[in-house]
């Protein structure tokens, strides 16, 4: 809900937020609006503060911390039953995951792309929120790469 209210264009306030944290310049603001986005996203994702975030492309599932191999787009082909192949038993892969919460598999393939732009690792550490409204992070390659828009999975 939160995701679908801050940051999807036609959330209600998509735009307050988008002026928001795009015009935040500086320094001790940016550490703080970090520090705020880091502490629900630990809680709630287990995030490792990468800053090109994932969430919203993989059904609320962290590819950084719960891929052991960090895989975007997943999944491996190793898993057997369900299972990571990195803690069989244990841990079950994050793509059977996101299988699972999908409603239904045809919001999957109704998806503008279907392979996922890589992370860019040069913003780890810094805030995907205000990455996202600044046109860093991957959701900037997804637009321009219009070769990629009606690629579809087979
Ligand atoms: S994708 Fe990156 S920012 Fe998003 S929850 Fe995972 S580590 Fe955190």
């Amino acid at each position: 809900m939160v995701h679908q209210l801050f940051f999807e264009p036609k959330g209600p306030f998509f735009k307050i937020a988008a002026r928001m944290l795009t015009s935040v310049k500086n320094k001790k603001t940016i550490r703080l609006i970090t520090m705020v986005e880091y502490f629900f996203k630990e809680l709630l994702y287990d995030c490792y503060r990468c800053g090109d975030c994932y969430l919203s492309d993989l059904e609320l599932l962290c590819p950084q911390s719960q891929c052991p191999k960090r895989l975007i787009n997943g999944p491996c082909g190793g898993s057997r039953g369900g299972w990571c192949e990195v803690w069989p038993g244990e841990r079950r892969c994050l793509y059977v995951r996101q299988y699972e919460r999908l409603k239904d598999i045809e919001e999957l393939f109704s998806r503008d792309v279907a392979i996922l732009p890589p992370r860019d690792w040069g913003l780890d550490r810094t805030s995907s929120w205000i990455n996202f409204f600044a046109g860093r992070d991957h959701h900037r390659l997804r637009n321009l790469d219009e070769s990629t828009k009606n690629e579809k999975m087979p």
